[in-house]
This record gives C-alpha cells, sequence and structure tokens, in this order.
C-alpha cells in the first residue's frame, strides 16, 4: 500500500466523523445504473496490482471500521513470474551513483536526480514499443544489474481466494501483464483481461466484472473491449467526483489518489476543485 496502516486507520476515523458512508463497487455500481440515491457522502475504496500488504496490513483495519474494497490484480504478479518494471527501475537507481541509459551517461548522485531520472525512465517506459518492462529490461541489462526477484510482495493465490472468501472484499480485473493499453492493439487489450479473468474464476470459481485499467490510463479501444466482455465497473486515475445516474462514466469511473498524511479536507478540497474546473470547462 502506498499509505501505512495507521493513517488509513485514521483516515477512516475522520470519514466517519464527517459523515462519510463506504460503499462497496457493486452497490456504487447499483446505484449508477438504477440511478437511485446515493448517501450525499460517499466514499469507494479499490486497491491496485494485487500486493500482499493489502492482506496482511490493510484488512484489519477494514475490518475496524467495516470498509469494503476491492483490489485489482494483475495475474502475472501473483502468478510470481513477473516483476514489475517499475521496481527493477527503482533498484537499478538507488543501486547507482550513475548509469547508461541507451548509450548516454546519467548521474544520480542527488535524490533529487535520482528521481528526476525515475521520472523520466518512467515516461519513456510507458511509451516505448518494446513495451515498458522489455525496455527496462534492456537499461538494467547495459547496467549489468541483475533484477532482484521481489515476489514476496504480491499476494499469493491463496491469499487471493482468502480475500475472494472475505465479506469486506472484492476482486478485480487489473490486466493479466499490466500493459500500457494505449501502446497496444485491440487483439492484445482483450487478452489481457481474457487471462485476467479466467486465472482469477480457476483459483476463486468467480470471474470478476469490475476492472481497472493498467496507471488508470483510459483508452476507447479497452474501454469498447470491456464493454463486449460485459464489464460492469472499469477505474481510471484520473481525479474526479460522481452523481446518481452517471451510469455513462461506468467504464471510465475517476479516482483520487489517497497519499501518506492527506486529510479528509484535502481529499474534500481536491474534489471540489475538479468539480469546478470540469463546470468552467463546459
Ligand atoms: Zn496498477
Amino acid at each position: 500500500m502506498k499509505v501505512s496502516p495507521q493513517y488509513l486507520d485514521r483516515f477512516f476515523s475522520e470519514a466517519k466523523r464527517r459523515g462519510f458512508a463506504f460503499l462497496s463497487l457493486s452497490q456504487l455500481h447499483s446505484a449508477l445504473v438504477e440511478e437511485c440515491a446515493l448517501p450525499s457522502r460517499s466514499l469507494v475504496v479499490t486497491l491496485d496490482d494485487g500486493y500482499r500488504d493489502n492482506l496482511t496490513e490493510g484488512l484489519s483495519v477494514f475490518e475496524r471500521h467495516d470498509v469494503p474494497f476491492t483490489v485489482y490484480l494483475s495475474t502475472a504478479f501473483i502468478d510470481g513470474d513477473h516483476i514489475p518494471w517499475w521496481y527493477a527501475l527503482e533498484g537499478l537507481l538507488s543501486a547507482r551513483r550513475s548509469i547508461l541509459w541507451r548509450g548516454n551517461a546519467i548521474s544520480l548522485e542527488s535524490p533529487a536526480e535520482k528521481n528526476d531520472a525515475f521520472m523520466r525512465g518512467r515516461a519513456a517506459a510507458l511509451q516505448s514499443s518494446l513495451g515498458a518492462e522489455t525496455y527496462i529490461g534492456e537499461i538494467c541489462a547495459e547496467n549489468g544489474y541483475e533484477i532482484e526477484n521481489l515476489k514476496e510482495l504480491f499476494l499469493t493465490w491463496n491469499d487471493v481466494r482468502e480475500l475472494h472468501l472475505h465479506p469486506l472484499a472484492g476482486l478485480g480485473n487489473h490486466g493479466h501483464r499490466h500493459l500500457n493499453l494505449q501502446t497496444v492493439p485491440r487483439e492484445v487489450i482483450r487478452e489481457e483481461f481474457v487471462l485476467a479473468g479466467e486465472k482469477i474464476a480457476r483459483h476463486t470459481g468467480c470471474t470478476p466484472v469490475h476492472y481497472a485499467y493498467a496507471y488508470g490510463l483510459f483508452t476507447e479501444e479497452a474501454e469498447s473491449v470491456l464493454r463486449s466482455l460485459d464489464a460492469a465497473t472499469c477505474v481510471m486515475t484520473s481525479p474526479g467526483r460522481l452523481s446518481a445516474g452517471e451510469h455513462k462514466k461506468l467504464l471510465a469511473l475517476p479516482r483520487f489518489m489517497l497519499y501518506e498524511g492527506m486529510s479528509v479536507d484535502a481529499l474534500m478540497a481536491q474534489s471540489a476543485y475538479v468539480s469546478l474546473r470540469g463546470f468552467l470547462k463546459r
């Protein structure tokens, strides 16, 4: 998780004190489709990728506050044979004081330089025609850096089954290999979601109907694939809020990223700002 369990605990307490209701994705889906009223202050909690700490650190906090949540699984990470490229990049940059990037020397003396290299590397990887994983794999090889196997960071299939049986937890489909769907053809988008759905069904007996775009990156092609797969919802990472009856947004649901220390007030201010900006753009 990006935030500590202590912070999450405080955030849930504060949100409840301020009158927020916590809904599951299925409750949100029903409210949007059936146009029934939502509580005026509602929040839905989702977690991406399938990190193990969702279970080991997060679950007890969700239980303490009776907060439903959905975990979107990238099934190649759960299979344990696939490590997210962003960990490889982070590992390489933190281990070295300089590296070669496709023949160009990059200095990594200060935290600012490392951070800058990470952000530029991330952007280049996401746009690369090789695919981000191959692109970063080649940079690691160029620098003789062996990528650490970090599969213990992710849930195992046993953990996934445990979550599946938990009354507060829901499972979602985040694609098999976490590809940037803006850079791959329709067949690959379809394969990403179908394969992940089949794997989750094989291990839990249920095929998820809730989806999340990898990196939160929406594409119309992916939305059309999801429609053909009868997806109920799909989330992005663009911020925004929803009103009852906005069923056109079901496959492009906005989200706010929670960061350590963010207060309920800060979330509400961000939400008001995004709504105002959307209103002014009309
Ligand atoms: Zn993700």
